[in-house]
């Protein structure tokens, strides 16, 4: 049956900043697909715990800050301790500065590749390492963005953290896939979520935004839940370091 294609029922998934805006969207989707979600969090994610444990699937909350690579090992350890493990990584947490370009400081560069790069890269291998250990398969769906193919304009250490995303994707594939690991990313267009609000907010920059998607709306989190339980399930098995666009085709134009 195809729809078991797509069934997570017994998985477990590590999704990383899912108290709000896409993390949430992805977590629920994987959750009404049977999956059980730890949730990592810098703040309390009590909404996504009760809309995750609605779907009658098990819920864990585990507190990090991953400006720094240092709770790495204790998300992975309770992992390990309640589920015996995941079986997909959704590596989601993700922050923004803006401002010119000749005007940038070393603590917005800092700041943002430690969070979108850094830690992405070493929760990812603590990952990969646990499934090579246990001979299981593995499934990491990276969040990369429109700023992983474009320039963008005022968000340089974003743009670097973005591109870095979409190059490590394809290492990490190239490395792991013979492991039985896939690594995808999902490249979101402009989502109505706090990442954008600046943008929105600003009536010229959501006015130009606007007119060159051809779907003519801002996205939502539940936008990407059908590319999430793809990049997780078995229907992507033979899928390796792609990049999948859930941008209403703004890329097309
Ligand atoms: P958001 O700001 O609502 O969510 C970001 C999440 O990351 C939150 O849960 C936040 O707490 C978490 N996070 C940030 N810094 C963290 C840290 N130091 N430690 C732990 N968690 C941290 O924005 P969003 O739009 O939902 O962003 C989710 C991901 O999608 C990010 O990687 C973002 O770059 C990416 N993205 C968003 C858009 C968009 O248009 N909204 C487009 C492309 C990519």
């Amino acid at each position: 049956m195809i729809s078991q294609l797509f069934d997570l029922t017994g998985k477990t998934a590590i999704v990383t900043g899912c108290n709000t805006g896409l993390g949430q969207g992805m977590a629920l989707s994987l959750a009404g697909a049977g999956c059980n979600i730890v949730a990592v969090n810098r703040r309390s994610a009590e909404e996504t715990q009760q809309h995750v444990e609605a779907h009658g699937v098990e819920f864990l909350a585990v507190d990090a800050d991953l400006t720094s690579t240092v709770p790495i090992d204790d998300i992975l350890a309770q992992t390990e301790a309640r589920f015996g493990g995941a079986d997909i990584l959704v590596n989601n947490a993700g922050t923004i500065r803006r401002a010119d370009s000749l005007e940038f400081t070393e603590q917005d560069w800092d700041d943002v590749l430690d969070v979108n790069l850094k830690s992405l890269f070493f929760l990812a291998q603590g990952f990969a390492r646990a499934c090579i250990d246990k001979q299981r398969n593995g499934k990491i769906i990276n969040i990369a963005s429109m700023l992983s193919f474009q320039g963008g304009v005022r968000v340089p250490s974003y743009t670097a953290s973005k591109s870095g995303v979409l190059g490590l994707t394809r290492l990490m594939a190239n490395e792991w896939a013979a492991h039985g690991i896939n690594i995808n990313a999902i490249a979101p267009g402009y989502m109505a979520t706090n990442n954008t609000e600046a943008l929105r907010n600003d009536p010229h920059r959501s006015q130009e935004i606007l007119g060159r998607i051809p779907a003519g709306r801002w996205g939502s989190p539940e936008d990407l839940s059908g590319a999430a339980v793809f990049l997780a399930s078995a229907a992507s098995d033979y899928v390796n370091g792609h990049a999948l666009a859930v941008d209403g085709g703004w890329l097309a134009r």
